[in-house]
């Protein structure tokens, strides 16, 4: 019997990642056979532990924080979403051994909001917290669905300018300070959005960017990003300043997951039974 291909996911830390348990039950519901990792690579391990991985016969790699940046100057071509966002989480080898690298946070983004919970973006006032990696990623693909607008509001204001700047369409920048105080009828974030979707890291030391709660209406749909057990402390804040509804980011990371699944083993598994799995209430959802 042939030996089971190998796959992993890398980051630092590692420890806490669902794409082990993600690609194991794509893997039973394709019946495909395949070993999937999460393995821990400081930073200044990346290049060595990525070339170690492909030359011991792995077939794909998954790249989480903090080295989705920095694999790009490993890679011998990458995909448009990765040029554009300046970051991979997909990596393999083509035949003849060059390493490739694509970028799929935006399309699990789009999938997750459009197709999963069937929440608008196209013609929608869209607001974008934080301007790191994933927003980076899922920039390009946000402005594809063709919002009314998409304001990117970021604690260091100079870091969201600079990731529009030389974009075209209805984009714009400012510093999260600029929300604080917005009210209807004054300052950058006027009004509320159609959509307001929390890319900071915030969530992840349960902190929260100051946010009015002005920007949200009875419409509003709220997203973060970041996922876990319970409700996220912008899911909670969302749900208590009126949201229409809020999630978490769990939909995105199975979304991402297989396209990534998709680019290695040519099958496109099916994502409602695995988030059905991981955490039953989204069955609710
Ligand atoms: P980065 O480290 O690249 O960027 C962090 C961003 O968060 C920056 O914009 C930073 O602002 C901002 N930030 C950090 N702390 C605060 C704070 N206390 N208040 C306000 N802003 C803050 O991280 P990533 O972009 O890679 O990840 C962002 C989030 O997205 C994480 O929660 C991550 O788990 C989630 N994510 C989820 C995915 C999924 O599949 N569901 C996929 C990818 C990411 P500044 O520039 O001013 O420092």
């Amino acid at each position: 019997m042939p030996a089971d291909e190998r796959f992993a996911v890398i980051g630092h830390p590692i420890a806490h990642s669902l794409s082990p348990r993600i690609h194991a039950l794509f893997a039973t519901q394709t019946g495909r056979r395949l070993r999937y990792s999460a393995i821990d690579v400081p930073p200044d391990a990346l290049a060595i532990q990525v070339q170690r991985f492909f030359d011991e016969g792995g077939r794909g790699l998954n790249v989480t924080v903090p080295h989705k940046q920095a694999v790009m100057a490993l890679l011998a071509d990458c995909s448009a979403a990765a040029r554009r966002a300046g970051a991979a989480n997909t990596l393999w080898r083509d035949a003849a051994g060059a390493l490739l690298g694509d970028n799929t946070d935006g399309i699990g983004l789009v999938r997750d909001l459009r197709d999963n919970l069937g929440v608008a973006i196209h013609a929608r006032r869209v607001l974008l917290l934080g301007a790191g990696g994933a927003a980076r990623g899922i920039l390009a693909p946000l402005l594809a669905q063709g919002p009314a607008e998409l304001l990117i509001a970021n604690r260091d204001g100079a870091r969201a300018a600079a990731l529009v700047a030389g974009l075209d369409g209805p984009v714009r920048a400012c510093a999260l300070a600029e929300l604080v105080d917005s009210a209807p009828g004054a300052g950058t974030g006027t009004g509320t959005y159609d959509l307001i979707l929390n890319a900071t890291a915030a969530s992840l030391t349960t902190t929260l960017p100051s946010l009015s709660p002005s920007l949200i209406g009875a419409h509003s749909t709220c997203y973060d990003l970041a996922y876990a057990q319970q409700d996220t402390a912008f899911v909670t804040w969302a749900r208590r300043a009126g949201a229409a509804a809020a999630y978490d980011g769990l939909g995105m990371l199975v979304e991402q997951a297989a396209e990534s699944f998709w680019l290695w083993h040519g099958v496109r598994p099916q994502t409602a039974p695995v988030l059905a799995q991981l955490r039953p209430r989204i069955a609710a959802r």
